[in-house]
């Protein structure tokens, strides 16, 4: 029995436009990336499929390339939405590439009278389409769902049977009773409806991931200078400074403070100041290892942890960030301002992060006193007066 194409379509049809508009619904409300390449993709399917259902009459010459175009297309907006569940972008040849040889293919071959032109194309370009969201699927990183993986072997599985169309389209040709009872346009529209409806109920979850990984990078991150916010780093670096004294290694800390920053606003404008600020912060990230963290502990105060780095180190490191702050361009007429640092290392003993901030902290306010534009250490025997006489 082979079933008959038509009614499947027309059920496809129903099925796609019913998900197109809860999934319409879901990225107006939450503006996640995933939903609204998945409501593209349901829109592509929706229309090519439509356009499927004119095969059999004239306008078949130019609704079955379109057809197969947007199909295809919507293979590549899945890949593309599953690509931002990873944070990363497709670029736009990459989506175009597969329906624009699809386009070419299917006019190649006699549309009008054949509604396997470009056939072979076709199913090569979803097989590609879709194992390549099978791919991004498997590879989303995400702490507390797992749904991506059991849909990336639903796309993984999907794939397969397109490539198996494609092989048995390339040996035995569309007209095959193999291809007719297992790969024709019938059993694949089915099989894509119970596919559509599984990957729109696993939507909710990736959707909330996506939203979630958002809310988490909002809260803890400096909306400035992209630096971990003053809480992030507080909490990051108290667990990194445990974990280090479990194991018996040392810390350094550097708290950096830029010199009359205020006089750059003054001088310059808000603007300027600002554009200082993501200066320095990107002299810092220039300067440490990814294993170090970078705070904007305040206004123009910095605060950096650095695991594992001697005071030497560190000291070597605030150098180094002034060194490329002062490399850096400027705006037009602007002078970055220079920037004073107190740097400690942690006394095993007392390896208390607040108690090594305040060290750094008495540093800092010694090295505005001495004329500013410098490094002081505390070093280990030092530490305990200066934060003494910090507190009184
Ligand atoms: P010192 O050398 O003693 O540190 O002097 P200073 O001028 O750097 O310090 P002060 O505390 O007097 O001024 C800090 C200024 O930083 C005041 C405040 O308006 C400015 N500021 C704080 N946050 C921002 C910001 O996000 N953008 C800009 N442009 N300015 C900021
Ligand atoms: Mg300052
Ligand atoms: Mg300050």
């Amino acid at each position: 029995m082979v079933l008959d194409a038509f009614s499947v379509r027309v059920a496809l049809g129903v099925v796609t436009v019913t998900l197109l508009l809860l999934f319409c619904a879901s990225f107006h409300r939450t503006r996640s990336p995933y939903a609204g390449w998945w409501s593209l993709a349901l829109l592509e399917f929706m229309v090519g499929n439509a356009a499927f259902l004119l095969n059999g009459t004239p306008h078949q010459l130019w609704a079955n390339p379109l057809g197969n175009v947007l199909v295809v297309a919507g293979a590549f907006s899945v890949w593309a939405g599953a690509k931002t569940l990873r944070n990363r972008k497709a670029a736009p040849w990459q989506l175009a590439l597969g329906p624009a040889v699809t386009a070419v293919a299917s006019f190649l071959e006699n549309p009008g009278n054949n509604v396997w032109s470009g056939g072979l194309v076709y199913l090569a370009m979803m097989t590609l389409g879709i194992a390549l969201a099978a791919y991004d699927l498997w590879f989303i990183k995400s702490s507390h769902s797992q749904v991506h993986k059991a849909l990336s072997v639903a796309a993984g599985m999907l794939a397969v049977y397109y490539l198996c169309r494609w092989v048995v389209y390339a040996l035995e040709g569309p007209a095959s009773y193999t291809f007719r009872t297992y790969f024709g346009p019938g059993p694949s529209a089915l099989i894509s409806m119970v596919l559509l409806v599984t990957v729109s109920f696993s939507m909710t979850a990736l959707t909330s991931d996506q939203l979630i990984k958002g809310l988490r990078e909002r809260a803890t991150r400096d909306h400035l200078t992209g630096l971990l916010n003053r809480g992030a780093f507080l909490d990051l670096a108290t667990t990194e400074l445990e974990r280090l004294q479990s194991t018996g290694s040392g810390a350094s800390v550097v708290l950096a403070d830029l010199d009359h920053f205020k006089a750059v606003n003054d001088e310059h404008g808000h603007g300027a100041g600002d554009v200082a600020l993501r200066a320095f912060a990107e002299a810092c990230a220039g300067s440490v290892r990814s294993t170090d963290l970078i705070g904007r502990y305040g206004g123009e105060e910095f605060v950096l942890f650095l695991p594992g780095a001697t005071q030497d180190r560190a000291e070597n490191i605030a150098s180094e960030i002034s060194r490329r702050m002062a490399a850096m361009q400027t705006p037009e007429g602007v002078v970055f301002p220079t920037v004073s640092y107190g740097v400690t290392s942690s006394i095993p003993a007392v390896a208390d992060l607040n108690f090594m901030i305040e060290v750094a902290d008495a540093a800092l306010y010694s090295a505005k006193a001495q004329g500013r534009n410098r490094i002081v250490g505390a070093d280990r025997l030092e530490a305990a007066t200066i934060a003494d006489e910090a507190r009184s």
